[in-house]
């Protein structure tokens, strides 16, 4: 069997495929990346960041939020907040309330964000973290809502804004409403910085679709985590679409900093000092 095979011949020295039957389910995880066997603890322990080739995990939300802020100093606003399903979506007999509850009790969340303020190394920010585990951290009416919102508490409280960003894109269930959360939360940004607002969007892996063009690459500072996928399109659309090889690492982190796209690439350890340093630096 092939994959045995590969397992066989990794790195992960004298640890044999019967050991391996051995172990109590969920105590190892495998790199997407380099492919290496981990102890999930080992990875847990580095932030999530494979420990062999610094591969940054998805992680949820409030695992991003416990990384990023002052130990117990994010108090969540609007987490009551759900969409009202507008265009009484059905897919394959699948209704979005259906979906929007099975996320729900997956996530722990009722939408694809949390929005709320908290302290990042004594500097108050205003913080929105979208949850991947949450349809895909796709972007419906809630979604765009909760980032005015963030938006207008910003201004209000002249507090630095600090976004979060993992996204599949705008969110299909909601058709043109959700496409229209584009316009709302570009415009919401656009008044932050007539305001004079600071804005920080941290782009993590995925972020796609309708949410990288809008609100997410509107950032004063656009920080990615490396290796990021940050594109519009997904690479295989694209090619396929416009009949052309893509060059390799094309909608890399990598790939973005390399053409302008973004301005600094920051691994998720340093990511609460250079946010804390940008604070300082850049705040009026
Ligand atoms: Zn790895």
């Amino acid at each position: 069997m092939p994959i045995m095979a590969k397992e066989a011949k990794s790195k992960w020295n004298g640890f044999s495929l019967k050991k391996r039957k051995e172990m109590p389910d969920g105590l190892w995880t495998r790199c997407p990346a380099c492919e290496q066997m981990l102890y999930k603890s080992a990875v847990e322990k580095n932030l999530n960041v494979c420990p062999e080739c610094d591969y940054h995990f998805r992680i949820d939300s409030l695992t991003r939020i416990s990384y990023l802020v002052d130990e117990g100093s994010f108090e969540e606003t609007h987490e009551h907040l759900t969409s009202n399903d507008p265009l009484d979506f059905n897919f394959r007999g699948t209704t979005y309330r259906q979906r929007l509850k099975a996320d729900e009790h997956k996530s722990g969340t009722k939408e694809a964000i949390r929005i709320g303020k908290a302290f990042i190394k004594g500097r108050g920010v205003v913080l929105a973290v979208m949850e991947p585990n949450f349809l895909m951290g796709s972007m419906g009416y809630v979604v765009g809502e909760k980032l005015c919102l963030a938006v207008e508490k910003a201004i209000e409280e002249k507090l630095p804004l600090v976004a979060i960003c993992s996204s599949g894109g705008a969110r299909m269930h909601e058709g043109v409403v959700s496409l229209g959360q584009m316009a709302k939360t570009s415009a919401a940004i656009a008044k932050l910085d007539r305001e004079g607002g600071f804005f920080i969007s941290v782009l993590t892996d995925p972020t796609t679709g309708g949410v990288t063009a809008s609100f997410a690459m509107l950032g004063d500072c656009l920080i990615a985590e490396p290796k990021a996928l940050i594109g519009f399109a997904g690479p295989r659309t694209i090619a396929e679409t416009i009949k052309v090889e893509l060059p390799e690492g094309f909608q890399t982190a990598e790939f973005m900093l390399e053409h302008g796209f973004v301005d600094m690439i920051v691994h998720r350890k340093d990511l609460r000092s250079e946010i804390a340093r940008l604070i300082d630096y850049c705040q009026k």
